[in-house]
Parts: C-alpha cells; structure tokens; sequence
C-alpha cells in the first residue's frame, strides 16, 4: 500500500538563537540538491535526530544515514534552551515537578541512561566542560511557598531514595551573588550544557562517510512505496526506514493530530558583564539555577566563549498553530526585565543582548511518541519540556525499535499509553491558556 504525506508546517523559531550566535563561524551548510538513497533517514537534527544518528552509528554500523534538517543545526529548540539535562522527575505541569513514586524512580533511571548517552559523545567528541558538564542543579526558591515546593520535592526524592541537599538563604547568596533566594534545593546529576555548542559538536562529530548530515533541507513531503522517499525543496532520499525527530511537527507530519500541546518558553541573554560588573555581582562564575515553582524563572550565570553573562528564561505560552510573532518577544521582554531586575539589583543598566523564544511540546499524560506510525516510519517525538534528556531518550529507543533491539527501557515505553487527546478546539486553546496564566499568577516572586 502506498501512503504520501504532505508536510504541513515547517518550523519557525522565533528570535536570535543566542548560544549559536555566541559561537564562531562554521563552514556553510550543505543542503540536499539531488536525489540519494540511503538505509536509512533521520528528520531533525536535535537532540532526538542526533541521538538517533548515533545510536544507529552503533547499531548497524555499516549502513548508510542521512540525516535532514529544515534550518542549521543549533538554530532550532535544541540551540535555544537553557541548557539543563535533568535527571530527576520534572514534570512541568505539577506542583513539585514530583508525579508517582515508581513511576519517577523508573523515569529517573532512564533520564540518567539518556545523560550517559551525552557524556559519551561528549567525551568522543572531544567536547570542552563548556559544551557538557555534569555539575547539578539547584532549585532555587525566592518564597516561603517557594522554600514550601522544595521541602516537598525533597521529602518525595528521599522516598526515591535521591539524595539532595538544602541551601539556606546565606549559601544561596554566596553561590550567586545575590540575596533574592531563600533557599534552594540542590541536586548532584543533571549535566548542564551550551546547548549551541553540544549539538554542532556532536553533528560534526557524527558526520562521516556512512552518515551525511543535510542542513537548509526541510522535509516537504513524504511518500511511501516500496520505500519511503522524503522530498526537500532541491532534492529527494530514498530510504527503508525512516526516524521522526521532529518533536512536535509530529503533527505537521498528520500524527497525533487533536493530542499534543504547543507551547513556547522564552529566555534573554545579558550582553557581556564588564569586569567591575561581575565584581559587583559576586558569587561564582558559573551556576544554573531552575524554579522551586515550575512557572518560575530559570537563570543561568555563564562564563566562557561570549564572557560573563546572565540568561533568564520564563513565561510560557500556548500556541496551537506553532508560530508567534515578534511582538510576543517584546512583551515577554519585560517580564524577563522585571525578572533580572529583581534578582539582580547591582546590575542595573546591563541590557539584554539576545531576546527569543523556542517551540515545547507537551502531552496532557506527559508521554513521549516512541512508536511505529507507519510501516518502517517511527517516531521520536514529545518530549514534555525536558527535550535534552528525554529527546535524546526518544531518539535512542525509536532506532532500538527499529531495529528489533530489545531492551526493558523500550518495552516501558511502548507500553506507555498513547498521549491523552485534548479537548476541541478553541475548548482546549481557552483552558490553557487561562490554566497558564494562573499558574504563572500563582508563581508570584519565583516568575
Ligand atoms: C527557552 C527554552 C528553554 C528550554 N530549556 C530547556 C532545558 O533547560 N532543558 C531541557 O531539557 N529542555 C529545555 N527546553 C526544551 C528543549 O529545547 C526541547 O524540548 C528540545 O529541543 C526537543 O528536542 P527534539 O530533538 O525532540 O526537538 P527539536 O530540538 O525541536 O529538534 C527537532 C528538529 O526538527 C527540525 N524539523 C522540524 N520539521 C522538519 C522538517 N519538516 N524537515 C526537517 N527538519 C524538521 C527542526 O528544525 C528541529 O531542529 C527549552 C526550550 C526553550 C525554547
């Protein structure tokens, strides 16, 4: 039977992708401009498409892959986050990030298989502390319900049998310099990265004789055979087996339709501090620090290639059609200006050098896509808000799929229900958006 699918959007990100746009020219890009074959295609190249690439590197080592993606590497999601690879339960749309015991302890041990997935390329790669580091994080808490989220995140990570460790108001200042926390919860396993730099380094690392990597190449379309052929603006793969990583252009693709959640974060990057800046901040050079409350605000102090800067990300927003516009960027700019000022007071006049947001992809059930969709099309997509690890996850377990590797870690995720369906539309555009906003109401002095 043969099947063609049109592609119905492709991506666009809005804004700069700041950590790329800190990092030195690269060679240009080479888009597909003929037809080739392959044993197999790759779609994306995040974290998911990158984790795929590799593992089929190990798995069918002879083969020949190819992976395509729409913009460079880096330009996308993957280039635009704020760079944590969490290892604990973090689940966006609870209280604590906190969900069911077992069911953490499970998902724990497989954020961590995900993370060793990145040390090893890291460590292949020949990658700097810069690009991966496994440093921890803390969980930063500004208010007493704040402090409140963390003593409850650490009792259910006691119960997981986690350790952490409790920071008072007094370390907190000394770690970043400023006294807007009261506390925080700090945990040793999540790896923290610069996002730009970790997956150019891993495509160029990946790429090679059997694996050609093809940028500017959005797939327009994709029909079904004998094989399956993907076809570009200039050019067309032929390949038996083709992986999905394109997170939420899931639904682009006509799966999952009415069942995955478009949402988009937002972050700002300080311009570069000068020297007497950074001596009045104080604290340390290098910190990451995530909300208590999940709708808080994210902030990371970098040094390194770009020199000594801050990066706050927060809001988060719920759209259906996967775009928004610019001016989103310049309203959401002053809830990161607010954020900054607040946390930040001996900073007053550092501007703000970089402003964009990113596309997320959620389930009601926080469930990823890891299946066969069609015959010899697999998915690697959804990754509920912790695409780093959980992309890199998907994308480990859909190639395992389709090659008939085995493993437990598969069976739990194909036994893993389907994602929940939304409510019609404009029903479900309504709930969450004022879900949202009262959350984002709740957060208080974290946002
Ligand atoms: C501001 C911000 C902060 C964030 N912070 C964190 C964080 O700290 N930790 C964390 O884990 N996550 C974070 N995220 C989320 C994370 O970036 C995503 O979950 C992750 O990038 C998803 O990985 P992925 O590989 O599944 O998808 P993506 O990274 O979105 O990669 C999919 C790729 O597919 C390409 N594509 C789509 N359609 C096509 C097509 N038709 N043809 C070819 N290519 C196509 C896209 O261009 C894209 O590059 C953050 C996101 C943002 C925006």
């Amino acid at each position: 039977m043969s099947a063609l699918i049109s592609v119905s959007k492709l991506p666009v990100d809005p804004g700069p992708a700041a950590w790329d746009c800190l990092l030195s020219d690269r060679e240009p890009a080479i888009a597909l401009n003929e037809k080739i074959t392959a044993d197999w295609l790759v779609i994306g190249a995040g974290f998911a498409g990158l984790a795929a690439a590799r593992r089929l590197t190990q798995l069918c080592p002879t083969d020949r892959i190819v992976l395509l993606e729409a913009r460079r590497v880096a330009e996308g999601p993957a280039g635009r986050n704020s760079g944590f690879m969490i290892d604990l339960p973090h689940d966006l749309s609870s209280s604590d990030y906190g969900g069911a015991l077992d069911k953490d302890i499970a998902l724990t041990s497989d954020n961590r298989h995900a993370i060793d997935f990145a040390a090893d390329m890291a460590r292949d790669f020949e990658m700097s502390d810069e690009a991966f580091v496994r440093s921890g994080k803390i969980n930063g808490a500004a208010t007493e319900k704040g402090h409140m989220h963390n003593q409850d995140y650490a009792a259910h990570l006691a119960n997981m049998g986690e350790p952490c460790e409790l920071f008072d108001a007094a370390r907190m200042r000394e770690l970043t310099g400023t006294g807007y926390y009261r506390s925080g919860l700090f945990t040793g396993g999540t790896a923290v990265i610069q996002p730009a730099m970790f997956v150019r380094n891993a495509a160029k690392g990946l790429a090679s004789n059997h694996l050609q990597i093809f940028e500017n190449s959005p797939v327009s379309a994709l029909k079904r055979d004998r094989d399956w052929i993907a076809t570009t603006p200039k050019g067309q793969v032929c390949a038996p087996k083709v992986i999905m990583a394109v997170n939420g252009h899931l639904n682009s693709f006509g799966f999952a339709r009415g069942r995955l959640m478009h949402v988009f974060t937002y972050a700002s990057m300080t311009r570069a501090l000068t020297a007497d800046e950074v001596a009045r901040l104080g604290g340390a050079s290098i910190w990451g620090l995530t909300p208590a409350d999940p709708m808080g605000t994210t902030v990371r102090r970098i040094n390194g290639t770009g020199g000594d800067r801050i990066v706050v990300r927060n809001r988060f927003t719920f759209d259906p059609e996967m775009t928004v516009d610019a001016r989103r960027i310049s309203q959401v700019a002053r809830d990161h200006d607010r954020s900054f000022a607040a946390r930040f007071p001996m900073l007053g006049g550092v501007e703000m050098d970089y402003r964009w947001g990113g596309q997320l992809c959620l389930s009601r059930n926080n469930v990823s896509v890891i299946s066969e969709v069609e015959t010899n099309l697999f998915s690697a997509c959804c990754q509920n808000g912790l695409g780093t690890t959980r992309g890199t996850l998907s994308g480990m377990l859909a190639v395992e799929l389709a090659t008939g590797t085995t493993s437990d870690r598969l069976n739990r995720a194909l036994a893993a229900e389907p994602p929940a369906k939304l409510p019609p539309r404009p029903l479900a555009e309504l709930g969450a958006k004022a879900l949202l906003k009262w959350q984002e109401m709740k957060a208080g002095a974290e946002l």
